[in-house]
């Protein structure tokens, strides 16, 4: 208001005004110009011009006072004279308006004149007006920031002055906030763009500069930031959200089309740099509103991706691949599956599915330890690589089971070639650790769209076809037909039975007597598993020993045979008041119960069978899994007193040092050598120095499978210690054993031949 009157005043130009203060009666000086409100009162207008003034200067928020020059003897300005001070002044200088009244400025503000008075001088030296904002001292003035407007008056100065302290602290935060968010935005570790609603970018932190390789000055202003995108990708992205072809065709509405006011929405983008490289990245968009709330533009976050997405390709392939092999997992298998046959309908071509399981893997893992069956998995892993095309899959579907999956199979004929080329790939031996291992594989084929259904059913079809080779003598390829489902229907179902069979009370075991070969006495009892079948009827092992392996079912199936058999056999003892040792099967995964032990030591103690009545049966490949758990329980169960012998001597893996090492009891000599032995030099050469080995190492010798007459007289003039077989008697339930026994020493006793007699005169 003040500042308004005196540019009006100013305007008006040299008024002559006064060197006198205004007529509050305070003070005035002596002038030789009539003031001018002197001469309006002439024209009768001055009272209230003067009053207008001094209400408006006295009501007025701003300080407010009048400077008259005080001018030196050479006529140059020395100092000012305040001769008239608002009230306000009087809070701004925190000084009584009394004390200041008529005073000179250089007492009023002794230590901060200097620039203020130039200025003030030049204000009345040139007419122009100053405008300014200064710093003052405490004491001296008590606002700390004023801004003043001086105008010249006469030979002097009308100042207007106004406190802005609170406004410049206000700015100073705000500038130091600005700054702050600036050190944060530039040094942020992630890439940050923001641009106006068009999509111009409007800054970018460091991050953003290296992320692009482009510098601000370059995209500041100048390019949208769809420069860092790929067109197709972004053409791609309108189709994938259904955008109308106008907002496709402008990259940068693609990039926002999801993008919400208040929300960030992320999208994988590939950014390409400068230097036209690209790199993944993740762009999180958010909308910036303004004040008045309409879109001032976006903020984009961008973070390199190549990292995450390699450590996920890495996880996927972990997740999705047989580590032992690389070769892809079940998983994957099953989308590569359905994959090919989705194709194969399309193109109207066909699929091959090819499983492929290894010939007696287990003997190999069994015998030579895990280590050498890894090293087979990975050969045969790469032979089946080498005999694929690269667009067929290769997978592994856990154990020794392997698929192979063809695209683009036109003929049977081609697919017939191609599964009997899987089947000769192992024809070259494997050398694992020294060893020449000859491999074979049965392989099971099953074709879409010849064979209708599903991608899990067309393994399941294979699956099936490949069982049929291997119970067609393996090393072979089968086409899958309808009547392999049945086998395979009727395998699922005797496992479920398995299940079963002992809480259904099915199993059983029969007893065969073994025979001393130099006094024709019973010995002892080998205990062997039946499965009474409520359908199928009495099962040997064959037929379910090796599902009962496959499923692990062989734990708890051994763990009641060998309770029962201690329970049986020690009845059997006491019944016929003979010491008979008992026989019992352990096979090598029956060693992988930690339990063991405890279960031997507890089917002892409840059926009070003495230790040393026990025998235990392994096989070879049990002695060669040289596993130190396998052996540190065997020599438990030595300790307990149970003796060990060696069953199917002859057919695995093993040599005699295995037998020098752990210190067996008996060896048995597999049934197919003591049937060849009779009439073959060859094999009678091994069962030879079989005995005599063992009798140079101590160990007594068993022939298995004793069924005629010349296999006796064999045996016996080799020396054999013991034997059992149909000769002597079938296996029989534990009921029938003590009649078993009878009736052969009375025959042996009877016959006018006796046993021992007749084997001695043999001899
Ligand atoms: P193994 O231990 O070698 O048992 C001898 C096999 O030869 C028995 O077959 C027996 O019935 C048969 N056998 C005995 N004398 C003759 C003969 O003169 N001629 C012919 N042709 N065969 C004869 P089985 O009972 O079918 O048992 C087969 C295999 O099943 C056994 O071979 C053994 O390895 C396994 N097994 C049987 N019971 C058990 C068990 O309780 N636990 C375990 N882990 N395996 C068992
Ligand atoms: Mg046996
Ligand atoms: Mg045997």
């Amino acid at each position: 208001m003040i500042a308004a009157i005196l540019a009006r005043v100013a305007a008006r130009g040299a008024l002559g005004l006064p060197r006198t203060a205004v007529a509050t009666g305070l003070a005035v000086a002596a002038t030789s110009v009539v003031p001018w409100w002197r001469r309006r009162s002439i024209n009768g207008r001055v009272e209230t011009e003067h009053s207008r003034f001094i209400a408006a200067a006295e009501t007025s928020l701003d300080g407010f006072c009048l400077l008259d020059a005080v001018r030196g003897p050479d006529g140059g300005i020395a100092d000012f004279c305040a001769t008239y001070l608002n009230r306000n002044m009087e809070t701004f200088t925190g000084v009584a308006r009394a004390d200041l009244q008529n005073k000179l400025l250089s007492k009023m503000l002794p230590t901060t004149l200097g620039a203020l008075f130039r200025e003030l001088c030049e204000v009345v030296e040139t007419g122009q007006p100053a405008r300014e904002e200064r710093r003052f001292p405490k004491p001296e003035v008590s606002a700390q920031w004023v801004r003043y407007q001086a105008v010249r008056l006469a030979d002097g100065v009308a100042l207007t002055c106004s406190d802005v302290t609170e406004a410049y602290r206000t700015k100073e935060r705000l500038e130091r906030l600005a700054e702050f968010n600036d050190s944060i935005f530039q040094n942020a570790p992630f890439s940050i763009f923001a641009t106006d609603p068009d999509g111009i970018v409007s800054a970018m932190n460091g991050a953003a500069e290296k992320l692009s390789g482009y510098a601000r000055e370059h995209l500041v202003g100048k390019a949208s930031i769809t420069i860092l995108h790929d067109r197709r990708e972004l053409e791609a992205r309108a189709r994938e959200l259904s955008l109308p072809v106008a907002v496709a065709t402008d990259g940068f509405q693609v990039l926002t089309a999801n993008v919400t006011e208040g929300e960030m929405a992320e999208h994988e983008w590939t950014c390409i740099r400068r230097d036209g490289t690209r790199t993944p990245i993740s762009l999180a968009m958010r909308g910036v509103t303004g004040a008045t709330g309409e879109l001032s533009g976006y903020v984009g976050i961008a973070v390199d991706v190549t990292e995450r997405k390699a450590m996920l390709e890495y996880v996927t392939h972990l997740a999705t691949h047989d580590q032992l092999t690389g070769l892809a997992g079940r998983a994957h298998l099953q989308d590569r599956i359905v994959q090919a046959v989705e194709r194969a309908h399309r193109y109207g071509t066909k699929v091959a599915i090819f499983v492929l399981d290894l010939d007696q893997f287990k003997r190999i893992n069994d015998s030579l330890g895990h280590w050498a069956g890894d090293q087979v998995l990975i050969e045969t892993a790469n032979r089946l690589r080498d005999a694929v095309r690269s667009s067929d899959t290769v997978a592994r579907m856990g154990g020794d089971e392997f698929v192979v999956v063809m695209e683009d199979m036109v003929s049977l004929r081609d697919i017939e070639h191609c599964a009997a080329n899987l089947v000769t790939r192992f024809a070259p031996e494997m050398t694992i650790e020294g060893h020449q291992l000859h491999i074979t594989a049965s392989v099971g084929v099953s074709v879409y769209p010849d064979v209708h259904g599903d991608a899990r059913h067309m393994l399941k079809w294979a699956d099936a076809a490949m069982y049929s080779a291997k119970e067609n003598g393996r090393n072979q390829h089968l086409m899958f037909n309808e009547d392999m489902l049945r086998e395979t229907a009727d395998r699922l179902s005797l496992e479920r039975a398995l299940r079963n069979a002992i809480a259904r009370n099915e199993l059983r075991l029969h007893y065969q007597p073994q025979i001393s070969l130099t006094t024709g006495a019973v010995i002892g009892m080998e205990a062997l598993l039946r499965w009474q079948h409520p359908e199928l009827g009495l099962l040997m092992p064959a037929k379910f020993m090796p599902l009962a392996e496959e499923t692990g079912l062989i734990i708890p199936i051994g763990e009641w045979a060998f309770a029962e058999a201690c329970c049986e056999g020690q009845q059997i003892r006491e019944e016929l008041g003979m010491d008979l040792t008992l026989a019992v099967n352990l096979s090598p995964r029956q060693f992988g119960q930690k339990n063991l032990l405890q279960v031997a030591q507890h089917a002892l103690r409840l059926s009070g069978l003495p230790a040393n009545a026990l025998e235990i049966e392994i096989t070879e490949n049990t002695l060669m899994v040289n596993s130190a758990a396998t052996m540190e329980m065997l020599e438990n169960l030595r300790a307990l007193g149970v003796r060990t012998a060696i069953d199917d001597f002859g057919t695995g893996f093993c040599n005699f040092s295995y037998l020098i090492q752990y210190k067996v009891d008996r060896l048995k000599i597999d049934q197919r050598f003591v049937r060849l032995a009779a009439t073959d030099a060859n094999a009678a050469a091994v069962v030879r120095s079989i005995i005599a080995m063992s009798h140079g190492l101590d160990v007594k010798v068993v022939a298995e499978g004793l069924e005629t007459e010349q296999e006796m007289r064999f045996l016996v003039r080799r020396r054999c210690d013991e034997a059992q077989g149909y000769l002597i008697s079938k296996p029989v339930p534990a009921a029938d054993f003590g009649g078993v026994v009878r009736r052969y020493m009375t025959k042996t006793a009877a016959s006018s031949r006796p046993t021992t007699a007749r084997l001695s005169r043999l001899a």
